[in-house]
């Protein structure tokens, strides 16, 4: 399996599960130091850390940790990892209480309990900072943050305008090379998932990473476009 998959220039998918089951991603900055994009679950820091590495990265050059999510797939290796890396840690703010807590929000099914069996092991994540929608992060000449709220309340993609890659979090999946919606099972806002993730086809879009599935390369929009459209 391949520890790193290159996306656009400075951009890397880090698969932690499987080859692109859960993913995580390193942005490298024009300082060459990298801003990871979620640390996977519980347990991720060896494939973390070995993923670095290929890219001639260690810990260390990681300054900083944004979250897509408060979810223990996105989350929850983030305390082991920053055992080594020692990073700030930044959520969307409509979802650090989630972080700050250990505590998944509560998806809207009743059958989603299953999934809080999981997220009772979810460890409390030190919020170093929030961000809000629109705000533009000063990473690589500014990375942008999509508030795409219904996976969680403050789930966010984001944009780097640099490489037009967007980063979409869990607010589409691309499992076995097909675009779809959130999962409805883990939503704490199915509906809202489905409205807010319509503004991602306003971007100008070139590559997408996905947390749960393979990336799309080169002139994505019109598969992002068409898809968006034809569940509207
Ligand atoms: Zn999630």
């Amino acid at each position: 399996m391949e520890k790193t998959v290159k996306l656009a220039e400075g951009i890397y998918r880090i698969p932690t599960v499987l080859s692109y089951a859960v993913n995580s991603y390193a942005l490298i900055d024009d300082d060459s130091k990298v801003v990871l994009i979620d640390a996977g679950l519980k347990g991720s820091t060896k494939k973390l850390v070995a993923a670095l590495e290929s890219i001639g990265k260690t810990p260390e050059d990681v300054k900083t940790i944004l979250l897509t999510h408060a979810h223990s797939d996105h989350m929850g290796g983030v305390n082991n990892f920053n055992s080594k890396s020692h990073s700030p840690v930044c959520i969307h703010i409509d979802d650090e209480k989630f972080a700050v807590n250990g505590m998944a929000p509560k998806p809207q099914n009743p059958l989603a309990k299953v999934f809080n069996l999981f997220d009772r092991n979810m460890e409390k994540v030190a919020i170093d900072s929030t961000f809000k929608d629109d705000e533009v992060l000063n990473f690589r000449d500014g990375l942008s943050v999509i508030h795409t709220p219904g996976h969680t309340p403050g789930h966010a993609s984001f944009y780097d305008k640099k490489t037009g890659t967007l980063i979409t979090g869990d607010a589409l999946f691309n499992m076995r090379d097909k675009i779809s919606f959130s999962v409805r099972l883990f939503c704490s806002d199915f509906k809202l998932s489905k409205v807010s993730v319509q503004r991602l086809g306003d971007l100008e879009v070139e590559n997408i990473g996905f947390m749960h599935g393979r990336e799309i390369l080169n002139d994505a929009q019109s598969l992002l476009r068409t898809f968006l459209k034809s569940k509207l």
